[in-house]
């Protein structure tokens, strides 16, 4: 396909711009280009028709089944979008005075109340710009309530080797050393290990709950009175909150902090990279540290402040705020019972598929599961040679979007599956068919399938010179 700079032609435009509504002013001589920007020049029709062609070439939620273990790829209400588009919320600017802006504020409280109410924390910040952002904003209050102590030795996290490979990269960034926590074979923290472990150097632990084998962790309170016996804190890495909310709260659980990801569990497309958001609650003890522009009601509206020992600004202004927009819709529209019906949905549509693909594969951990679920191809392998890259290419050539794969690092072939909560029993039973037969060709003509994808825009590129080697700038020939 060709890119717009190579379908560009001089003289070629459809620039049409607004008549001027503020007083004309010159730039300065010192701010003005010398030469014209190296713009493609297309008409309206040649932009309309490149981009539709892109989007016919692409995969999302609107074309298929995409269950993407971990990344929540459900289908997003239509409802959020119009209110995400409304002109209130779309034509401010984070320089607004703040009582010209109550109604959008009044968003952040009220969202920010939501997820108190469905996390069991106090205050909320809005400021992370996605889930990763989130935990490195969490490590951050970790590392200044125990500063704030004086109490300078902690300077471990504890994280284990099940977590989603987030956690230990913002563990790091943050400046802490991270300490590796084995798990059993169903991604579950091995307790004694952690016990072992957990010390007055302790500063606290990251859980990814459910694990990334999609399990909840059974001995959840039992890990948490541990590490805050040592004196360390617990964050609660939420991004898959839609297995347990309106069901269970990691603040009942003894969590201190926990990031968010609206755009998966409170509906904001995502997957083509961003915006996202990734809201941290904690608990009241460390309010003071969270990060800055804190929203708060008073006699005469909403302010913002900053909190007194607050950790900073982890990004310009107040976070993706058309993205909390829309999980405000979501969650006023689902409402207590509808929040607590999708989270059962999601576990009853993972459970369903589990049951009906452990006939045709293995499954890494055999045991009821949360949103999600993973099937190892390890001894399908080892007896045939056909990989999860040969299932996944296969899937594509089937119109479903592959499965998160080699995920998590602990089980060898990995694919893992979470259908979600908006998928229909007959886009899973066409779904399960597919995996059928696949399995049934892995059997009969494996070589057909380490040629597929056949009809696909793109077949099976080189990955790795892809990601060693990506051309990314176009080049005149
Ligand atoms: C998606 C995810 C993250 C990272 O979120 P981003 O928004 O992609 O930064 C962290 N932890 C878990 C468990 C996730 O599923």
């Amino acid at each position: 396909m060709k890119l717009l700079f190579e379908i560009s032609r001089d003289g070629h435009g459809c620039d049409l711009l607004p008549p001027l509504d503020v007083p004309e002013v010159a730039l300065p001589e010192k701010e003005r280009r010398t030469s014209p920007p190296a713009l493609p020049q297309l008409s309206e029709t040649e932009l309309d028709r490149h981009y539709t062609r892109l989007a016919k070439r692409t995969f999302g939620v609107n074309s298929g089944f995409y269950p993407l273990g971990s990344c929540t790829m459900k289908y997003n209400p239509r409802i959020s979008e119009e209110m995400a588009a409304l002109p209130g919320f779309t034509d401010i600017h984070p320089l607004q005075p703040a009582h010209t802006v109550q109604g959008c504020m009044a968003v952040f409280a009220e969202t920010g109340k939501a997820l108190c109410g469905i996390t069991g924390m106090d205050a909320v910040t809005f400021q992370p710009a996605a889930g990763a952002h989130g935990e490195l904003a969490g490590v951050l209050l970790i590392k200044a309530y125990h500063a704030s102590r004086g109490d300078a030795k902690r300077t471990k996290i504890l994280i284990p080797d099940a977590a989603h490979g987030t956690n230990p990269a913002s563990a790091a960034m943050a400046g802490f050393t991270v300490v590796n926590i084995p798990s059993n074979a169903c991604g579950c923290v091995d307790v004694e290990k952690l016990r072992a472990a957990a010390g007055d150097d302790t500063a606290g632990l990251m859980l990814t709950n459910p694990n990334t084998l999609g399990l909840f962790d059974e001995n959840i309170l039992e890990i948490t009175e541990i590490v805050h016996k040592a004196g360390g804190l617990n964050y609660y890495d939420g991004a898959n909150l839609n297995a347990v909310m309106g069901i269970v709260r990691p603040g009942d659980m003894g969590f201190d902090i926990v990031h968010l990801n609206i755009h998966k569990t409170f509906s904001t497309p995502h997957g083509g990279g961003g915006p996202g958001s990734g809201p941290v609650g904690c608990k009241a003890f460390l309010r003071d540290f969270l990060p800055v522009f804190q929203v708060v009601e008073t006699d005469d509206g909403y302010r913002f402040t900053n909190p007194p020992a607050t950790v900073g600004s982890l990004k310009a202004f107040y976070g993706h705020f058309l993205v909390i927009v829309r999980a405000l819709t979501y969650i006023r529209t689902l409402g207590a019972e509808g929040i607590r019906d999708a989270a059962v949905q999601a576990v009853l549509n993972a459970n369903y598929m589990r049951g009906k693909l452990s006939e045709y594969f293995d499954l890494a951990c055999d045991r009821p599961c949360m949103h999600e679920f993973v099937l190892t191809l390890h001894k399908i392998r080892e007896a045939t040679g056909v990989t999860a890259l040969d299932v996944a290419k296969a899937l594509l050539e089937n119109g479903i979007h592959p499965p998160t794969m080699y995920f998590p690092l602990i089980v060898h072939e990995a694919l893992m599956i979470e259908p979600t909560e908006t998928e229909s029993k007959d886009t899973m039973d066409e779904a399960i068919a597919v995996f059928k037969k696949i399995r049934d060709l892995i059997r009969t003509d494996p070589e057909q399938l380490r040629r597929m994808p056949l009809t696909t825009p793109v077949r099976r590129p080189d990955e790795v010179g892809a990601a060693r080697n990506p051309r990314l700038k176009f080049t005149e020939k």
